[in-house]
């Protein structure tokens, strides 16, 4: 069937059988789909969407389109987690280690920021000697040794979703459940796991800016998850306002530091326990959320999650020393206040707009190829609730030079709102998904 005649097939919005899919996706990799087909197919999905048979055999070719990483090496339940991305979601930083330190193992493929929204890998590259870019033997090596390691997508691993993710990217082929959903979990599974726990973000910092979408989206992969029969547990988390106090590369990394400390703030660190806990209950290390929080928090008490962190940048050819000397970190030579104009108490944090004026002050890309300030950000991000004094800080915001701290000024003196009525707590974590039906056996 020629390439042309399944774009038609779904451009008159009819069903693609498996076959179809399957050969429309290996000829994309191979070259006979060319760019602008595989364009034309994601604007046709775009619009006329996929059943969830057509989500399924979609995601099954992204994963067959490259090769799957043989964890068989790994004598322990594999559990991994994927947010859909906001600002000031640093959670895999800590919660990875977290998780490998209650005997799982989490062998975690990361991505890079994209637009407002920061990426794990920047994050951690700010750290020296940070190495992203290892073969496949090196990170099961790692996952071994330490039963975590944070790495980016290998030329191996989906090879269909790179390309076909950096086509949407540029054809406003992104926001589609079916292209999503076969993109994350695609690559999910490739990376040879037993089972994936999910944070679909909702919000004005998200992909998806409200419930119903992130609901639709959430559906989608518990769905195919399912119908794969691989078990993934989705929450549908809150994005209305960037996660902790600060947002920006080295910034979050002493904040993902502080929070395996125990002295996060109160918001990541719920998130990330709840994550987790989903995890190790996946996993069957765990017979309630309850028990499995109480040994989440013991592991963060004791030190050991810190440990397994300090350990894991040192196996990834980082300098352990930022775990004790934030010192060592990348820092901005501007440290300006942002201070409120009113007393009273913080009514909105606004993400997306934060979101932007980091970017403005370097710490994300607008193109895949810019590169990245480490040092510039935000840190002491007063939250919604908190009371505020005139004159009192908002934020501290770090930047490179003036011309880029003024810039971000104009968005982030728009980002704050004070009013003088305490306002409620938003809840931060909206729903947990049942898995539909697929277990593990270990
Ligand atoms: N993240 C992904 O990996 N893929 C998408 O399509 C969207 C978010």
């Amino acid at each position: 069937m020629l390439p042309q005649w399944i774009i038609e097939k779904k451009r008159d919005n009819e069903e693609l059988t498996d076959t179809e899919i399957q050969n429309f996706i290996s000829g994309f990799v191979s070259g006979s789909v060319t760019d602008y087909q595989a364009s034309a197919f994601a604007m046709a999905v775009y619009f006329n969407g996929m059943s969830p048979d057509e989500t399924a055999a979609l995601t099954e070719a992204i994963m067959w389109s490259g090769s799957i990483v043989d964890t068989s090496s790994i004598r322990k339940p594999i559990i991994d987690k994927h947010s859909t991305g906001g600002i000031g979601d640093k959670v895999s930083i800590v919660l990875a280690p977290l998780v490998a330190s209650c005997d799982i193992a989490v062998p975690m493929i990361a991505g890079r920021g994209l637009g407002i929204t920061g990426g794990t890998l920047d994050k951690l590259e700010s750290i020296a000697g940070y190495q992203t870019e290892i073969s496949e033997h090196d990170f099961l090596k790692i996952v071994n040794e330490c039963g975590c390691a944070i790495i980016g997508q290998t030329a191996e691993i989906a090879p269909a979703d790179k390309r076909l993710y950096a086509i949407r990217d540029v054809t406003g082929t992104v926001p589609s459940i079916p292209l999503i959903t076969a993109s994350i979990l695609g690559k999910k599974l490739a990376a040879g796991i037993d089972g994936l726990v999910m944070d679909v973000k909702s919000g004005r910092g998200a992909f998806m800016k409200t419930r119903a979408d992130a609901k639709k989206l959430a559906e989608s992969i518990s769905s195919v998850g399912a119908r794969l029969g691989k078990p993934v547990k989705v929450l549908i988390t809150n994005m209305d306002r960037p996660l902790g106090r600060t947002v920006g590369n080295s910034l979050e990394i002493i904040e993902s530091i502080e929070t395996l400390k125990g002295n996060g703030p109160v918001d990541l660190t719920e998130l990330t326990l709840e994550l987790a806990a989903q995890m190790l209950m996946l996993a069957k290390r765990a017979e309630s959320r309850n028990v499995a929080l109480t040994l989440l928090n013991s592991k963060l008490k004791s030190g050991e999650a810190l440990e397994v962190f300090s350990k894991m940048v040192t196996l990834q050819g980082g300098d352990p020393a930022c775990v004790d000397d934030y010192g060592v970190l990348p820092q901005a030579p501007i440290k300006h206040m942002l201070l409120s104009k009113s007393s009273g108490y913080i009514t909105d944090v606004d993400p997306e707009k934060i979101g932007r004026a980091s970017l403005l002050l370097g710490a994300g890309r607008s193109n895949a190829d810019d590169t990245i300030n480490h040092s510039v950000g935000l840190s002491e991000i007063k939250q919604i609730g908190e009371p505020i004094s005139k004159d009192e800080p908002l934020a501290i915001v770090h930047a490179a030079d003036d011309k880029s701290l003024s810039a971000a000024m104009t968005l982030l003196e728009q980002s704050f709102e004070v009013q003088t009525a305490q306002p409620e707590q938003a809840e931060l974590i909206h729903e947990v998904l049942e898995t539909k039906g697929v277990g593990i056996e270990y």
